[in-house]
């Protein structure tokens, strides 16, 4: 990738951050947590507009919180609210539905993971762009992952070194992701590469990073912050 390519600004990215959840505590809905003092979203938000293949971005927002999030997002640039839907994938449709026509990539990113570094948005971003239609980044999984029965007992556990845990910038050829999103529904999916996966199209993968890590209990909040004191990810 050249600085050229990745200051082009020819990427529209939608933030899914329209979970109401309050599991965190605060009464607010997860992506507006403090880590060091700012919501997650504003760090997530703040971590794609440093990438400068990023050319337009649109949230997510919790219900009812959209003129909140619209002042919290603004010192970031022009940024789009759209309300999110009832789950994920419903925030992910509302608001590739506004992405001006121009935009021929799409990234997906939740806010929470906040601390994204921009160089895994260029990484991605650039593997979509040199022809790939799908592409997420995944880390190795440390632990043996085993599926269990409703009763707990353990009935497979399949071969660590083939399993990859799947985070978000999640990267796509626009029309691909328009189409996932357009086919009739499945079974339940956690992530838009399960939908397009769906239509038989090939998802690759670029490596992950540590620092992309999703935010779901008081301990990663912890260990967010303690990475945040720690000096964060690299800046580009
Ligand atoms: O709940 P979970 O951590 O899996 O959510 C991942 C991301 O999807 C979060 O950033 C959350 O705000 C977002 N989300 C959404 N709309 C929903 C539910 C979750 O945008 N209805």
């Amino acid at each position: 990738m050249t600085t050229l390519d990745s200051q082009r600004g020819d990427v529209a990215v939608v933030v899914a951050a329209g979970g109401t959840g309050i599991r965190l505590g605060g009464g607010l809905p997860k992506a507006l947590q403090l880590l060091a003092g700012e919501p997650l979203l504003v760090h997530a938000v703040r971590g794609l507009t440093a990438a400068g293949s990023v050319g337009w971005v649109v949230v997510a927002a919790p219900p009812g919180y959209e003129v909140a999030v619209r002042e919290l997002v603004a010192p970031a640039g022009s940024v789009e609210v759209v309300p999110g839907g009832a789950d994920r994938q419903r925030s992910v449709a509302a608001a590739l539905a506004v992405i001006p026509a121009d935009f021929d990539i799409v990234l997906v990113h939740d806010a929470a993971r906040p601390l994204t570094p921009p160089s895994l948005v260029e990484q991605v971003a650039a593997a979509v762009r040199s022809g790939r239609d799908a592409v997420i980044p995944v880390l190795p999984v440390p632990d043996t992952i085993s599926q269990v029965d409703p009763t707990g007992r353990v009935v497979g556990s399949p071969d660590r070194a083939s399993l990859r845990a799947v985070q978000t910038p999640q990267g796509f050829r626009r029309t691909v992701l328009a189409a996932a999103h357009a086919a009739p529904a499945g079974g339940p999916v956690t992530d838009d590469a399960g939908l397009v996966a769906r239509l038989g199209i090939p998802v690759h993968t670029v490596p992950g990073s540590g620092y992309a890590l999703k935010i779901t209990t008081r301990l990663d909040l912890q260990v967010a912050g303690a990475l945040l004191n720690g000096g964060g990810p690299d800046p580009a």
